[in-house]
């Protein structure tokens, strides 16, 4: 098992500047975004987001866009459906019960439709700069991988990485984990060669 320091030095050296790769200016924005990323990549909600915040981009847009209109309009995202009755929801009680602001509290932001504990974290984290851990696929495999957990569960692992790691480094580590498990530790074929970790992860495939 690799210790917590030397996973954060393999991380710094290989993922140097963690960053979000969804695009928002506003909190509403990375809440309408993360919610659209739930199975979809960052990539194609940028695409419909791109377009969709043009026009609607406030909490009263979306309470006022027929169920249908917003359908089409993040179809490509996925589970269109659900994601559009969320969105429509959440908007809604934004504005009724929080003054239209997005709050900046886990459990004021995990009574929202469609909010779970990784969006959360994730607006806690990206959006409020608060110290916050979302556990996502990725994150879920890689601390797998590397021996943190053994778990298949996202809510025991956000609990036992917040444990592991210092509570500041928890929103780079995040970052960090998503890009790793990305582009270098994927699901079905990683890229062991050019990983730091390759000489002692028990998953390496050399
Ligand atoms: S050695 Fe391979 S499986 Fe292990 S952490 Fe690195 S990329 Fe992932």
């Amino acid at each position: 098992m690799f210790s917590k320091e030397e996973i954060m030095t393999g991380l710094d050296k290989m993922i140097k500047n963690p960053v979000c790769e969804l695009k928002f200016e506003t909190n509403f924005q990375l809440l309408v975004a993360v919610v659209l990323s739930a199975q979809c990549t960052d990539k194609r909600v940028n695409m419909v987001t791109d377009e969709l915040f043009k026009t609607h981009n406030k909490p009263e847009d979306f309470v006022n866009i027929p169920l249908e209109e917003l359908e089409e309009k993040i179809h490509s995202c996925g589970f269109y459906h659900n994601k559009a009755l969320a969105i429509k929801s959440l908007s809604y009680d934004i504005i009724e019960k929080f003054g239209g602001e997005v709050p900046g509290d886990f459990d004021k932001l995990t009574k929202l439709r469609g909010v779970g504990r990784k969006t959360a974290n994730v607006v806690l984290s990206e959006g409020f700069k608060q110290d916050a851990f979302a556990v996502d696929t990725h994150v879920l495999k890689v601390s797998n991988r590397l021996g943190i957990v053994k778990t298949k569960n996202a809510d025991e692992c956000e609990f036992k990485l917040k444990k592991f790691f210092p509570k500041n480094k928890w929103s780079r580590l995040h970052y960090q984990m998503v890009l790793f498990g990305r582009y270098i530790c994927k699901a079905q074929k990683p890229d062991c060669k050019n990983c730091v970790f390759n000489t002692k992860c028990k998953e390496s495939r050399i």
